[in-house]
Formats: structure tokens, sequence, C-alpha cells
């Protein structure tokens, strides 16, 4: 087993990232950061998209596992006090594979076209100014939307920007992407739905933009500039982000720890003594 390990940086990753070298050499295992099966990662959510992105190129030919230094994220589920047993379960077991689905960004310019892939989303932005664009599904026009932006998500990174503009959270095993939008205006010449939408793997959306527009795309936690943007066409990915899992952790838990509250939380919150109203004993309902 050949491991490639990032960390966020910080002394506590850091720290956290030697110790981890010294327990993988006591059980065997090499560091290899050029030609790894394993990816670590060691610091938050946002650090496995960092190493989500050192590896893009390689995704289908390796594993993450990610170590959160603080509380248990949506990519870095083992908690820092864990890495021992981590280690022990990298050296002696065979993880289950989980594999989660990706954004295909293709950015289509007068003289090129770029792709790219994201875990979480990709979102358009106009700085400075309105974004106008017009938004195709399956190459038949759908809405022409003014307003800050647009944030295409895929399941996984539908609990990260998507949820925040009050998209809706998917789970991961559904191979689809979702469209949400940021502050659209609506009035008698722009029109949107006002609602996300998600699209499953076979269908796909174009955003065409004005090519004299200077755009802002961001993909993950990367942003880049870009003029003469014709359009940029999203789909599912063909490649998905695989994750070693040593130990099981459901989903539904994670959206439910992260938002809402432990299961014990939730259950000391009595019921309202009175959940209805009795019809039958209201005099004007007689
Ligand atoms: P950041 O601004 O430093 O942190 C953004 C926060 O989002 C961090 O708390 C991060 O968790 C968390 N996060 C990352 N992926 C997530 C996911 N799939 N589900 C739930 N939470 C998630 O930026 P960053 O760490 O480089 O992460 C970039 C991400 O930030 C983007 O992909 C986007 O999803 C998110 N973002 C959100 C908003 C918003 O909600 N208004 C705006 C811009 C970007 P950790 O603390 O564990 O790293």
């Amino acid at each position: 087993m050949k491991y490639a390990l990032l960390d966020r940086g910080d002394s506590l990753s850091r720290e956290l990232a030697e110790t981890f070298h010294k327990l993988a050499r006591e059980r065997g295992l090499t560091s290899n950061p050029g030609s790894p099966d394993l990816i670590v990662s060691i610091g938050g959510d946002g650090t496995l998209l960092q190493a989500f992105h050192s590896f893009a190129d390689r995704v289908e030919d390796v594993a993450f596992v990610g170590v959160h230094t603080g509380h248990l994220g949506f990519y870095a589920d083992w908690k820092k006090n864990e890495l021992e047993e981590l280690v022990s379960l990298i050296a002696s077991t065979e993880p289950q594979k989980v594999s989660y689905p990706l954004l295909h960004i293709q950015v289509v310019t007068d003289t090129e076209t770029k792709s790219y892939l994201a875990l979480n989303e990709f979102t358009l932005k106009r700085p400075g100014g309105t974004l106008v664009a017009q938004l195709n599904i399956n190459d038949e026009p759908f809405e022409m939307f003014r307003g800050d932006g647009i944030v295409v998500s895929t399941p996984s990174g539908s609990t990260g920007y998507n949820k925040s503009v009050h998209g809706a959270i998917l789970h991961p095993s559904l191979e689809a992407l979702q469209i949400a939008e940021l502050a659209s205006i609506n009035n008698r010449i722009y029109r949107t739905l006002g609602s996300s939408v998600i699209l499953p793997k076979h269908h796909h959306c174009d955003i065409v933009t004005d090519p004299s527009d200077d755009l802002s795309l961001l993909v993950d936690h990367l942003t880049l500039r870009f003029q003469g943007v014709r359009s940029i066409i999203c789909t599912v990915a063909e490649q998905k982000i695989h994750f070693a899992r040593y130990r099981p952790h459901p989903f539904w838990n994670r959206v439910r720890n992260a938002f809402i509250g432990s299961p014990k939380e939730i259950l000391s919150q009595n019921f309202p003594r009175k959940t209805f109203v009795d019809l039958s004993e209201n005099e004007e309902n007689k």
C-alpha cells in the first residue's frame, strides 16, 4: 500500500501528519507522493477538495480518506484522536470503496475548450456586475438568467454552497447534477424558475454567456478568470471519486450531525404538548 499525504498546513495538521507517517512506517506502509494508491487528507473538507484537485488526472486510480482536525466533516470522516485506529485498518484490511459522482465542466471560448472536474460545484459569477446568461437544457433554451450567479453542484457538493442557496440535498448514490440560482432578478424581461433543477446523468446544461463579459468561474475552492466565453457545458462526469471506507459512515447521519444535531439532542426536544386543535370541540366548527 503506497500512500500520499496532504495536510492543511496549520500546526495541528502538520503535527498529525508527522504522527501518521510515524505510525505508517511502523505498520510497513510506504509514502509515495508520486504514485500512491491511497490519498490521505488531514485538515477538513476543504483540504480534501485540494487533495482531489492535486490528483484529479488520476482520480479513477486512487482512493481518498480524510481526517478532520475539528468536527467530523462530509469528506473528512476520521477524527484527530483516531489516527492509530485508521493506520492500523489501512495496514490490515481491504476497505469498502464508495464512489461519488463528479461534475464535468467544459468552458468554450472563441479559441479553445477547457475541461475541469469538480467535486463540490462550479459557480459562475460576473465580478462587478450582474450575470446575464441563457440556460439551455439538452440544447433547448430553458430560461434567461439575470442575477448574482449560477451554482451547479454534485450530489456530495449539495451540502456545501448549494445548501446555502436553498438547493436540495442529494444522496451521492444519485448520478445527477443540480443547478441553483444566486439571487435571480425576476421581472417581465428576465424570468427564471426560482427553484433548483436536478438533471440526470444523460442530460446536460449549457450556460450561454456574452463573450465580452469578464467572468469568474469557481471550481470548488479554485477561482479562474475568463474572457471570451461563449458557453459552459455541464454534465455528470464519466469519472467518479472513490473513498476508502474502513467503517460505515452513512451520508444521512453526516447531514443530520452537521446541520441538525446528534440523535440524543433530537430526542431531547419534546413534542409540543398539543400538536393539533380538536375540531369537534370547537364551537365554530359544529
Ligand atoms: P472555505 O470558504 O474556507 O470553507 C467553506 C466551508 O465549507 C468549510 O467549513 C468547509 O468545511 C465546508 N465544506 C466544504 N465542502 C463541503 C461539503 N461538501 N459539504 C458541506 N460543507 C463543505 O472554503 P474551502 O474550505 O476551500 O471550501 C470550498 C467550498 O466552500 C466550496 O466548494 C463551496 O461548497 C463552499 N462555499 C460555500 C459558500 C456558502 O455556503 N455561502 C460560499 C462559497 C463557498 P471544512 O471546515 O471541513 O473545510
